[in-house]
């Protein structure tokens, strides 16, 4: 299946060659592990985006969006744990300098049999000591102790050195969504159970990036929050892991491709926690996490904020502060895997080889390309490119063989190629060819609208 077909490397290049991620700042040599979306890329992106907040919030009953700020008050972080807390274990390899997660060291070395996440700090040393890890840059064998590295990017504000106070660029989302618990229930007056949802930047200064767009220090996460009452939580956390699985699937995901994975070390608040993990060319990985939150989040803010997060059941009066599913997947992360999904190379009757991005139309960048089969035709299809436009990102290409031109839109993932000849100036018809199958329909402009509104939806 398609997933298979592909490496990081073909990936990469092909992003690269296709204006859909380019290598942050790269006329200056770059800026390791940051990457720019290009103009297919960002069209791509923003359709991930929004077919998840179709799904999760328009199609929701009782879902509501926020966009909140990115810098938030430092005592934010303090409620959430993440000051004090938010950190990997890292160790330096003292011969070449390269810094490491000792985590991942033991997790590769012993190709995922130890599981690092149930140890201490002290536990994953003496495993390394023990099992002789070497350096996966250099070979040597040489560690400094593990240091915990708060993975949190600070920055400052106020306008002198003694009014500076220290503030951090959001490491999730998330706690933007429990800030506006009450402000968001009182303005839509939603009722327990309801969600919040948003979509945005966070930062993390990982210690081992990489992967491409799968581990990055700025990245965009998609997060929903679903309050609800405790004793409800262990049906709802079932739910939310079945809705995040059929996203993927109604995505054009292979279920081959995905398995969910429990977490074995529970946070201290959690109840219960799991990823779905996808197989990336690099291999399993957690694509998404689903996690039964408790009251923990809205109870620590109401701590130290000093303000009531308490919900007030309008029917009985009843007192509580919600439970909490989240259901958190990073835009750029699906996006690999989206990627990785959709890429093919399929054999030809002819023995030729075309590259074809599988996507699902509504992930495409373009719905449609308008093709006029010779340049003396390119009247008549630029009138068409006009009116599809007002309705459909389309994209139109006059240069090059008719054949160069499919295999073009095959290769960014375009559905549709709509292709205008002498018969449209007879009857007013075009041609539609399908990207994976390769057939041909004959529609008249309307049968064209009507055509990509069904088979583009979501
Ligand atoms: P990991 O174990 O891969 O570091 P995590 O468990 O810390 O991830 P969460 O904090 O649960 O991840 O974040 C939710 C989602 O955000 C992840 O499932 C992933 O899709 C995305 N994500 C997290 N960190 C990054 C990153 N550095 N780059 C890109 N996406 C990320």
């Amino acid at each position: 299946m398609a997933a298979k077909a592909v490496t990081m490397e073909k990936l990469v290049a092909l992003c690269k060659a296709r204006g859909i991620i380019f290598p942050g700042s790269e006329i200056y040599g770059g800026m390791g592990n940051t990457w720019d979306y290009g103009p297919v890329g960002v069209e791509i992106k923003n359709n991930v985006k929004r077919a998840w907040w179709k799904r999760f919030v328009q199609e929701s009953d009782n879902s509501f969006g926020v966009d909140a700020a990115i810098l938030m008050n430092a005592r934010v972080w303090e409620a959430s744990g993440h000051t004090t807390s938010f950190s990997d274990p890292k160790m330096d390899c003292k011969e070449c300098k390269s810094r490491h997660r000792a985590d991942t060291l033991i997790e590769a070395h012993s190709k995922g049999k130890a599981n690092p996440d149930t140890m201490t700090n002290a536990e994953m040393e003496a495993y390394i000591r023990e099992h002789e890890v070497h350096c996966p840059i250099c070979g040597k064998f040489n560690w400094t102790p593990i240091r915990t590295f708060n993975l949190m990017f600070e920055t400052s504000r106020g306008v002198t050195d003694e009014s500076q106070n220290k503030i951090y660029l959001r490491p999730e989302t998330a706690q933007g969504e429990f800030v506006n618990f009450l402000n968001v229930q009182r303005t839509t007056r939603a009722k327990v159970p309801f969600g919040i949802a948003q979509v945005g930047k966070a930062f993390r200064n990982e210690i081992t990036p990489g992967n491409f767009i799968f581990r990055t220090i700025e990245f965009e996460q998609m997060e929903h929050q679903w309050f609800c009452k405790e004793g409800t939580d262990g049906d709802f956390y079932a739910e939310y892991k079945e809705k995040a699985w059929q996203f993927l699937l109604d995505l054009g995901f292979d279920p081959a491709h995905l398995r969910f994975k429990d977490h074995d070390k529970l946070a201290h608040y959690a109840k219960a926690a799991c990823d779905i993990q996808y197989d990336f060319p690099m291999g399993w990985s957690e694509l998404n996490g689903i996690h039964n939150r408790t009251d923990y989040d809205l109870s620590r803010h109401q701590e130290f904020s000093g303000k009531t997060l308490t919900y007030v059941d309008p029917v009985n009066g009843e007192r509580y502060i919600p439970y909490v599913i989240e259901y958190s997947i990073g835009a750029d992360r699906l996006m690999l895997a989206i990627l990785s999904e959709a890429y093919d190379e399929e054999t030809l009757e002819n023995g030729e080889v075309r590259n074809v991005m599988r996507f699902h139309p509504a992930i495409a960048a373009y719905k449609a390309a308008v093709l006029p089969l010779q340049k003396n035709l390119a009247p008549q299809a630029k009138e068409l490119l006009a009116k599809l436009k007002k309705r459909f990102n389309v994209i139109y290409d006059e240069a090059g063989s008719i054949g160069k031109r499919y295999r073009r839109q095959d290769e960014i993932g375009t559905p549709y190629c709509i292709t205008v000849d002498f018969d449209t100036l007879e009857n007013g018809t075009v041609t539609v060819r399908e990207r994976d199958s390769m057939e041909q329909i004959r529609l008249d402009e309307d049968g064209v609208i009507a055509f990509l509104t069904e088979k583009t939806a979501f």
